[in-house]
């Protein structure tokens, strides 16, 4: 009988085992396709890893093993759904982040590909019904199907609902003169733009360039200013891996940029380029993958998950805006794209390039100390200054402005020029909604989530509350749902509340807001940007979406509204994370022909972070940031693995996570701290108890051996789930 393992999709707990299974068909099974298993008296989908043949009867094997042998209900796949590098991919994604192989082929694969039982109802291939020649001859036939034929002859082929007469088709495919033919039409219809031809590079991009084509090392960062031009030595190093014949992967941070980096690229080089990112449906997704699959796009423009596009013959791999966090995934399997585009880079022996003007310190240091080649653009393209910055103390209450507490003076002054100008705004709050909490006058307490104890955050749109970590909302109430008085009050400030202050402020200014809850709508954030781009509104209000990588030609002054948001979360990262976000907010401004200005409004002048963003001084912070990790020993110092243990029942986390946490411990391994257990900021998720541990290492062997056999000892209670984080981006 012919036995297959198969790998099936189950929680994100799932072990990396596959279990067997009969398959009662003559015809051949092969490995790498999907198929319907029967688990735990549920049809599931599963992933087949090996088929082998075994001497054995079933009832036989049954004895053996003491396991009924379930059969195989059915196929889902002709031919294996992935090529041999990206299973290899799969299977090296899964050792590094020691997440199971089934979670990583999820990640992997389009939904209509995924091995998930909610592929069944994905959409397929999409054809439009053609017509097309058997035979010209025109014998025997009447003047108007004589007329049709012809049509059709001269077309070569004709998309059947283009053509008016049915009963005339109808004969014709009877007389078998004609007949019909699928062809499958991509559904994600690929804009058009006019050509470009490419600038003619300055010397700091030309050297740049030979720099990366000409080293023995693949791998490169760029670092160059906002505004200095690294889209453009982008576009040149594609240009010479495109004409080598190979392929390049574009990835950007955020979704809104992939419109913006597929005009460029389009631009250049028509008709090749393929985009896969989140927002697009899963029938565009599916049709987009398979394109590339079949090494019909030279190009793959896209967000974090379009570092698993599967063309073939890889020569390059770019990160723009490399130290963005969204490069990195939270849920299982938690990969981080640079990761996975170095070993990519290392099977398809391509080049990756790195491109920041604040690069995470992680690849700063590893670029000076020679592991990447080191490429700076130390100016910005005609030699424009970086933006003039004024730093506004908001605790200093002279320096406020009359009609509002949220804007200072100066910021309020200089948008009134600017508006009067006619010159472009953008203003950062990197926080939605329209208040942070809502608080009972009467009894003082705040409104908070029930399920995480966070406090809920009021959004006017909707007039709902909502909580921005567990995304659980409930309506506006009338009275404390405490004491029950009427008296709420509502404080804190997000994107919606500076829109409306602005509205009331500047009440002709047209106004765009851009985060992510504009975002919930498919392809409103693309609109927004388009929108601003083409000056159709004056002011651009938005988190910290709007700070990444745009190029506003006409925008002269960027007003952060509120700097001090994030510095104060517990986590090592977070001043690294507050410099980088309001020096790339800052480099907004200013970035064609007219200088550009920056009003940082703070109630922490003196932060370091604050002072060297506005000096856009990304030296000095790298000097000092390195100095307090290494003083407290957090990356670049050294490697983490986090472990988040969850539990129904306090007692057990806590009981598990201690027991963890002093195991480890009790090993002694070398090089190797363990801090923790801690509750984190937020102690609940979904009813769930959570408690997180931290190992700190610089040799990973051991560890994470323990940690695979940990996570197969706790595979077996229901009641406690566990998640490794390779490499977490915060902590
Ligand atoms: P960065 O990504 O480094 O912030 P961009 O690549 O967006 O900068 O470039 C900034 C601006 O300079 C863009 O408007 C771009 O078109 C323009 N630019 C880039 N390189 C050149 C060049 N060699 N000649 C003329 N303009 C250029
Ligand atoms: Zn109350
Ligand atoms: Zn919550």
């Amino acid at each position: 009988m012919t036995l297959a393992e198969v790998l099936i999709e189950r929680s994100a707990n799932a072990l990396n085992r596959p279990f067997t299974y009969l398959y009662p068909s003559k015809d051949k099974l092969n490995t790498g396709v999907r198929v319907v298993v029967s688990f735990a008296n549920r049809d599931v989908v599963g992933y087949v890893v090996n088929v082998k043949e075994d001497e054995r009867t079933k009832e036989e094997y049954e004895k053996d093993s003491g396991f009924v042998l379930n059969e195989i209900k059915s196929v889902l796949d002709k031919s294996p759904i992935l090529n041999d590098e990206m299973l290899n991919l799969a299977k090296e994604v899964s050792d590094y982040y020691l997440s199971p192989l089934i979670s990583v082929l999820q990640t992997m694969l389009p939904p209509s590909l995924k091995p998930r039982f909610s592929t069944l109802k994905a959409p397929k291939v999409h054809y439009e019904k053609y017509l097309a020649i058997v035979d010209e001859s025109e014998k025997d036939l009447t003047p108007k199907q004589v007329e049709l034929l012809r049509l059709i002859y001269k077309n070569g082929k004709v998309k059947k609902r283009d053509l008016k007469s049915p009963s005339v088709i109808k004969k014709l495919i009877e007389l078998n003169r004609i007949r019909e033919i699928d062809i499958e039409v991509p559904r994600l219809k690929i804009p058009e733009f006019e050509k470009e031809e490419k600038k003619t590079l300055t010397p700091a991009q030309k050297n740049a360039l030979t720099t990366i084509l000409n080293s023995k090392n693949k791998i490169s960062l760029i670092e160059g200013v906002t505004g200095s031009g690294k889209t453009e030595v982008y576009l040149a190093l594609s240009e010479e891996v495109i004409k080598k014949g190979r392929n390049v992967l574009m990835l950007v941070p955020e979704i809104s940029l992939t419109s913006v980096m597929v005009r460029y690229y389009i631009r250049r080089f028509k008709g090749k380029v393929a985009i896969l990112h989140s927002e697009l449906t899963p029938a565009e997704k599916y049709d987009e993958y398979r394109r590339i699959a079949r090494g019909e796009a030279n190009i793959v423009v896209g967000a974090r998950s379009a570092i698993f596009a599967p063309p073939k013959n890889i020569g390059l791999i770019i990160l723009d805006g490399e130290h963005v966090e969204s490069y990195k995934q939270d849920n299982v399997p938690t990969y981080h794209a640079r990761e996975i585009a170095f070993m990519r880079a290392k099977t398809n022996n391509s080049m990756v390039v790195l491109g920041s003007a604040t690069p995470l310190l992680e690849t700063r240091i590893r670029a000076m100390k020679g592991i990447y080649n080191h490429v700076v653009l130390p100016e910005r393209i005609n030699k424009q200054p970086l933006p003039k910055t004024t730093i506004v103390d908001m605790l200093k209450g002279y320096n406020l402005c009359r009609d509002s507490h949220m804007f200072s003076k100066i910021l309020y002054d200089k948008i009134k020029d600017r508006l009067e100008k006619k010159e472009q705004i953008i203003l950062l709050i990197n926080r939605r909604g329209f208040s942070t909490s809502v608080v009972c006058r009467e009894c003082g307490q705040s409104i908070k989530c029930p399920t995480c104890g966070i406090s809920l955050t009021y959004h006017r749109d909707d007039n709902m509350l909502k909580c921005h970590h567990c995304g659980h909302v409930m309506q506006y109430p009338k009275t404390c749902p405490n004491c029950d008085s009427k008296y709420l009050s509502r404080t804190g400030f997000g994107t919606e509340r500076i829109e409306e202050e602005i509205i009331k402020l500047f009440p002709k200014a047209r106004v765009l807001r851009l985060d992510s809850d504009v975002g919930r709508v498919r392809n409103n954030i693309s609109r927004v940007i388009e929108k601003f781009r083409n000056q159709e509104a004056d002011i651009l209000i938005g988190t910290q979406m709007i700070a990444k990588g745009h190029d506003f030609p006409n925008v002269t002054l960027v007003g952060v509204v509120l700097a001090d948001i994030g510095l104060s979360l517990p986590s090592f990262r977070n001043t690294e994370k507050a410099f980088t976000l309001i020096t790339q907010a800052i480099g907004r401004s200013g970035r064609d022909k007219k200088a550009g200005e920056a009003i940082i409004q703070t109630y922490m002048p003196e932060h370091y972070a604050i002072q060297l963003a506005s000096r856009q001084d990304y030296n000095a912070f790298f000097n000092t940031e390195m100095k307090i990790r290494k003083a407290s020993q957090y990356p670049p110092y050294t490697y983490l693995i986090s472990l988040t243990i969850k539990a129904k029942k306090e007692d057990l986390a806590q009981d598990i996570a201690y027991q963890i946490a002093s195991d480890l411990t009790n090993k002694n391994y070398q090089d190797v701290k363990i801090l923790g257990p801690s509750t984190p900021y937020i102690p609940y998720e979904n009813e769930w108890h959570v408690r997180e541990i931290l190992i700190k290492y610089k040799k990973e062997d051991e560890i994470r051996k323990y940690i695979e056999k940990l996570r197969i000892t706790l595979q077996n209670k229901p009641s406690v789930s566990i998640i490794v984080n390779v490499d977490p981006f915060d902590f």
